[in-house]
């Protein structure tokens, strides 16, 4: 076997791996595949308002800032390329059904098949200030724009999740995953500066890098969702 025969059965085998790893369907109390960083600038400390199990429906996070200066900074979780991006709303809703919430929102697709969501982002944040466009890639933590409370929201914070969305329609015009009942398609994210991984409803973290910035190695793994 020659090098490059070595190098392409290596990576047809780790593109299985992670097809299989990230397969819908499992319970949605299933872990993320992916490890992310909190999705707040170094340093920021984080509350958490609601967890994978309290928030309603269920399968989601409301992350807050606290203790800083506002606006405070949001950041991708994890390496990947931007798929979805709504930041032309203004208006703080609130008592309104999902269906009528003009949330702003923020998708990256990353490496090992899983999305994250960042929802509630300040008018014209990603796309003026952090001059994002839908098909850039971006690095784990860096700058996509602000904490708000644009939609429907009580209170500015970051609505955060990690999906594994459907292939060919995976969110609709509202930003919400498609085919999607039950919270089937979300995955409960593993934080690595959480102390288990997981985070708990009303503790308080600092947002930290990863030691090594994962989803990072598989890029042209997302080729195909930016077809
Ligand atoms: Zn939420």
């Amino acid at each position: 076997m020659t090098v490059n025969q070595l190098a392409l059965s290596i990576l047809l085998a780790s593109t299985a791996l992670l097809t299989g790893a990230a397969t819908p369907g499992e319970a949605s109390s299933a872990p993320s595949q992916g490890r992310y960083r909190l999705p707040f600038a170094d340093g920021t400390a984080v509350k958490v308002f609601d967890d994978f199990q309290t928030h309603r429906p269920a399968g989601r996070e409301d992350l807050y800032a606290v203790n800083g200066k506002e606006p405070y900074r949001v950041v991708a979780a994890a390496a990947g390329r931007i798929m979805a991006i709504q930041d032309s709303y203004g208006e703080q809703q609130s008592g309104r059904s999902a269906a009528l919430c003009h949330n702003n929102y923020v998708w990256i697709a990353h490496a090992n098949g899983e999305w994250t969501n960042y929802s509630h982002i300040a008018r014209g944040s990603v796309t003026d200030k952090a001059r994002l466009k839908v098909g850039d890639r971006v690095k784990a933590g860096q700058y996509i724009g602000d904490e708000d409370a644009i939609g429907c929201a009580m209170l500015k914070h970051v609505h955060f999740e990690v999906a594994v969305p459907e292939n060919r329609m995976p969110i609709d015009p509202g930003g919400f995953l498609q085919d999607n009942e039950g919270g089937k398609r979300e995955r409960n994210p593993r934080f690595c500066s959480v102390p288990g991984e997981l985070a708990k409803k009303g503790e308080e973290y600092v947002a930290t890098g990863c030691a090594r910035s994962e989803g990072a190695r598989s890029d042209h793994l997302l080729q195909r969702w930016h077809e």
